[in-house]
């Protein structure tokens, strides 16, 4: 593998929020002959994975797996349900929801965009507020990102929810869950979302090449009028090939093994125990921030992420020089700022396949890093995180 340390030994630490690390059990799953995907074993793996993979969104509506990565089913999503200068309200977390909306205005779409500093989650109360102007339901869908993947900040969906009913508002709610689902409690169902986005590259624990849309009947009815071009990402041909197991043109079949073992495993330790396992774990990374005397990105402590923690620079230090060092002596890779935040900012990943000691490890490689590089700090992170861990059975709720 082709890696900047002359003689790594070892697991390199792929400590980015996405991709994360994928499990023995997964790769072992995806090593299988790829096999015909017209013949009957196929239709047996799409069944079973298209069935299994509603639990994770917490829905019983249909689930439509693409062979893309994420950015294809945020297109996907709007282009089954949307029309040309359609509007479409939009809030600014971070980078992911800034890219979201540059897709959106370039297929032709009429964005209102919610301004944000990107340390703070999605404000209901601006969309309730925006949404009650509207009285001539002009806005045809809203738009947010469940866990903002370049801040660490994570926004309350049934917040958003209740603030599009409260305004008697018919848009629709499409919420992008690319870095939570599969670590942050999500609910699809009840939270009435119209369309979910997911890839597989995060919590999923796969590599990258899947992406979801999940979807509800009124997105479905949507479908029927939508009116943006639409070819490869077309609901309909999709869901009609579904139905037995199969798909309109060639699936991921190798990802799909991946996906069915992945599957398993989340089932096998049960949702409830994995989302606590992430909430537990970004806590122990916060009490290492804090002592260090470094501050987190994010803002409102109701809203921290559990999947990653963003942490700034201190003034005068640059955070890609910092992850170089980290890289070089220590072989982990640690998230870059994005966009505005492009070298203010280190993201660690603590989401899919992670335990106590992938965390304890990680938070050696940052302390050891920022020594390192003479970064101000105080020692102490890896320590406070270990106590904290020590303390709290591994299994206890969030
Ligand atoms: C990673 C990510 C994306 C982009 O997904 P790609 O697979 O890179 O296209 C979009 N939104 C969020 C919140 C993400 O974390």
């Amino acid at each position: 593998m082709l890696t900047l340390n002359s003689h790594p030994s070892g697991r390199h630490f792929l400590q980015i929020p996405g991709p994360t690390n994928v499990p023995d059990r997964v790769l072992r799953a995806i090593d299988q002959p790829t096999i015909d995907h017209r013949g009957p074993e196929f239709g047996a793996l799409g069944l079973a994975v298209l069935e299994g993979v509603k639990q994770v969104f917490q829905t019983q509506s249909p689930v439509v797996i693409f062979p893309s990565s994420g950015t294809g089913a945020w297109e996907a999503a709007l282009v089954n349900t949307l029309s040309p200068g359609d509007r479409v309200l939009m809030v600014e977390t971070g980078h992911f929801a800034s890219l979201w909306r540059k897709l959106a205005g370039r297929l032709g779409l009429e964005v209102d965009f919610l301004e944000g500093d990107w340390r703070h989650p999605v404000d209901a109360a601006a969309i309730a507020a925006r949404l009650a102007e509207d009285t001539a339901h002009g806005i045809k869908a809203v738009c947010v990102v469940h866990n903002e993947t370049s801040t660490g900040v994570t926004s309350d969906i049934a917040a958003v929810r209740a603030a599009i009913d409260g305004a008697a508002h018919p848009a629709l709610l499409m919420v992008d869950t690319i870095s939570s689902l599969g670590s942050i409690d999500y609910r699809h169902d009840e939270w009435g979302v119209d369309v979910t986005v997911a890839g597989s590259q995060k919590g999923l624990m796969l590599p990258p090449g899947l992406a979801f849309n999940a979807l509800s009947a009124r997105a479905l009815a949507a479908a029927d009028d939508a009116r943006l071009p639409r070819s490869y990402w077309d609901w309909r041909e999709m869901l009609a090939a579904n139905a037995r197991g199969y798909f309109p043109y060639t699936p991921s079949t190798n990802l799909l093994y991946g996906l069915h073992e992945a599957l398993a495993m989340l089932r096998e330790e049960g949702l409830p125990q994995v989302y606590a396992r992430h909430s537990r774990h970004a806590q122990a990374a916060r009490l290492a921030v804090a002592a260090w005397g470094l501050e987190l990105l994010s803002l409102d402590p109701t809203a921290h992420s559990a999947a990653l923690t963003a942490v700034i620079m201190p003034q005068g230090h640059g955070a890609d020089a910092f992850r170089k060092l980290v890289l070089e002596r220590f072989d982990m890779s640690l998230g870059q700022g994005l966009g505005k935040l492009a070298d203010r900012v280190f993201r660690i990943g603590h989401l899919g396949h992670f335990n106590d000691l992938t965390l304890c490890g990680t938070l050696a490689g940052v302390e050891m890093g920022l020594a390192a590089a003479g970064v101000p700090h105080r020692p102490g992170g890896v320590q406070a995180a270990m106590e904290f861990l020590a303390g709290e059975r591994a299994s206890a709720p969030a």
